[in-house]
């Protein structure tokens, strides 16, 4: 009987043909889904990733709570990398003598 090199776990070969494997099917690399590079939760200044929307591959999309309430629906790099950190409302925001 064969274990997982990794685990431990019996490895089950019924059916399997070609050479034994080592890792069972747990532990074998797979092709994953490429996972989001912020978890839900993350925060980006006033902004919490609230959840991921659909969207096409690689243009990852989510809903933003901002600290006053509001709910955006932004690109999550444009707001990882460009910054836009609370949803613009300069009444609910104001500038505190901070760079424009
Ligand atoms: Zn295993
Ligand atoms: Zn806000």
């Amino acid at each position: 009987m064969l274990t997982c090199r990794s685990c431990g776990k019996l490895i089950d070969r019924t059916g399997i043909a070609g050479a034994a494997p080592a890792l069972c099917d747990e532990c074998r690399p797979r092709r994953v889904a490429p996972q989001p590079p912020f978890p839900v939760g993350t925060r980006f200044g006033r902004y919490t990733l609230v959840e991921y929307t659909p969207s096409l591959p690689g243009l990852a999309r989510a809903r933003f709570r901002c600290d006053c309430g509001r709910i955006k629906e932004l690109q999550v790099s444009n707001v990882a990398q460009r910054g836009a950190h609370d949803c613009g409302d300069r009444v609910r925001h104001p500038r505190l003598g901070g760079r424009g």
